[in-house]
């Protein structure tokens, strides 16, 4: 693919936008970026330009999307804006990151995509590849963008590029291909983005275009959705399961990690070897196992990473023991599915900080584990009444102004041997500006507290 000369229009102007700009410049095209920021509000990314290209920010312009030769869409920019809609029945091209990166990169591609556990899972792809000396990259929505790669990867195609796929990245890919795809789970989120759950299962299901037989898909089983995937796919697929005793796969049996593939089987580790809580992990481990075995790597780099693995920020993150109370930190779990896997990875009486800004959840389907295990429910944010609404007949409840009180209330009425989780089940834009920045707060605030 030539840029040179090629009108493109960046949409979306922040870490992605950025490396793909400065990356078109580089190789002479007439670039426009836009975005809905303005040029003060974008200025800590405009001043790391290699060269100015033409900026349309503080909204978007229709003929700038009209005049490109075509358009790069940054991972965070919903792809029904508009304008966009009306570049593609244009028929202007419009490429995800990762497609534009795809067409210079070298090396092998794992993509790994699903509605929850997709940065878990990455990483620990990338610690098994690192620890097992192989030349490795993570990237996509973790780590860097792809397209910032294409230089070191032009220096050797045995880089494995482990890359992270949301569905939005997916939607806009062509020649984009996997050597592996691993797709983790579906379930209803993004309600607020997605009118159609149908399209959502599409843009997921996308990870395995062009994949042909020389490419292997690694499926979950225990999904209804992305099992029925696996007959559908032109690539060689290994199953992975925590329910099922496969004829030929990745799965549990006897309280082991056991795989069949290829005619060969093998007992890899005791399930409680492994450090990291929730039986959700357990699946990420799996699939990362699959990947592990069709990669070649070897077996004991795999069980001395699995029994080390403690997480990532955010997810389920210990923060902290004091009197007695355990922290737990999962300010990522923003949707019903993973809010009910931090639930059910606790034995403990617990007490459970949720809230935020609600997407359309029905919290309703959390109330079997509300009510055996949550003590309390300190609620906060907007969704704070629809959460009340849907779960206080079972469950005491509390509202606070902040999360510091949240806290603060948690610990006050907790008992030596309670866990108290930040498990939101909403987006945080309400009062944060991002997960992140609310399980900071919440790290500090825990931080902050005195026998
Ligand atoms: P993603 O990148 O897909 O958002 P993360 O690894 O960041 O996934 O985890 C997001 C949330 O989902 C966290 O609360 C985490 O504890 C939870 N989670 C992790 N893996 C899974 C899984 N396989 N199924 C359901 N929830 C999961």
């Amino acid at each position: 693919m030539s840029v040179e000369d090629k009108k493109i229009l960046v949409v979306g102007f922040a870490r992605s936008g950025l490396s793909a700009t400065n990356f078109l410049l580089e190789r002479g095209a007439r670039v426009t970026i836009t975005d809905t920021k303005t040029e003060e509000e974008l200025k800590d990314y405009i001043s790391q330009l290699i060269m100015p290209p033409t900026l349309s920010l503080g909204g978007h312009q229709i003929k700038d999307f009209l005049d490109a030769d075509f358009i790069v869409l940054s991972p965070g920019v919903p792809s029904d804006l508009p304008e966009l809609q009306k570049a593609s029945e244009g028929k202007i091209p419009i490429y995800s990151e990762v497609e534009l990166a795809y067409r210079f990169l070298k090396g092998r591609i794992i993509g790994v995509t699903g509605s929850n556990g997709k940065t878990t899972t990455t990483t620990l792809i990338g610690e098994l590849f690192k620890r097992a000396g192989r030349d490795c990259v993570v990237a996509g929505n973790i780590g860097s963008p792809l397209i910032q790669w294409i230089e070191a990867s032009s220096a050797s195609t045995e880089t494995t590029f482990v890359v992270e796929l949301s569905s939005f990245q997916l939607e806009n890919i062509e020649k984009f291909k996997c050597d592996i795809a691993l797709i983790l789970n579906v379930s209803p989120d993004h309600q607020d983005r997605y009118d159609q759950f149908e399209d959502y299962l599409q843009a997921k299901e996308q990870i395995f275009l062009n994949q042909t037989d020389e490419d292997y898909a690694v499926i979950n089983a225990d999904n209804p959705f992305t099992v029925k995937m696996a007959s559908r796919r032109p690539a060689r697929v290994l199953l992975y399961s925590r329910k099922q005793d496969l004829k030929e796969g990745v799965f549990v049996r006897d309280g082991s990690i056991q795989v069949i593939w290829g005619g060969q089987e093998q007992c890899l580790m005791p399930v409680a070897e492994i450090q990291l809580r929730g039986k959700h992990n357990l699946e990420n481990m799996l699939a990362a196992t699959a990947v592990g075995y069709l990669s070649g790597l070897d077996r004991e780099v795999m069980i001395e990473i699995f029994r080390s693995f403690a997480g990532v920020e955010h997810r389920l993150e210990w923060v902290r023991e004091l009197s007695g109370v355990t922290f737990y930190n999962d300010s990522k779990a923003t949707n019903m599915d993973s809010a009910a896997q931090a639930l059910q990875a606790f034995t403990e009486p617990l007490i459970m900080i949720m809230g935020g800004k609600d997407k359309g959840a029905d919290f309703g389907v959390l109330q079997p584990w509300v009510s055996d295990r949550v003590r309390l429910l300190v609620l906060l944010g907007s969704a704070a009444d629809k959460i009340a609404d849907s779960l206080g007949d079972d469950v005491a409840t509390v509202r606070a102004q902040d999360m510091e009180q949240a806290v603060e209330l948690a610990f006050e009425r907790a008992l030596p041997g309670d866990v108290v989780l930040l498990a939101p089940g909403c987006t945080s834009f309400d009062m944060f500006d991002d997960f992140e920045h609310r399980g900071r707060v919440f790290k500090e605030s825990v931080n902050a507290l005195r026998k």
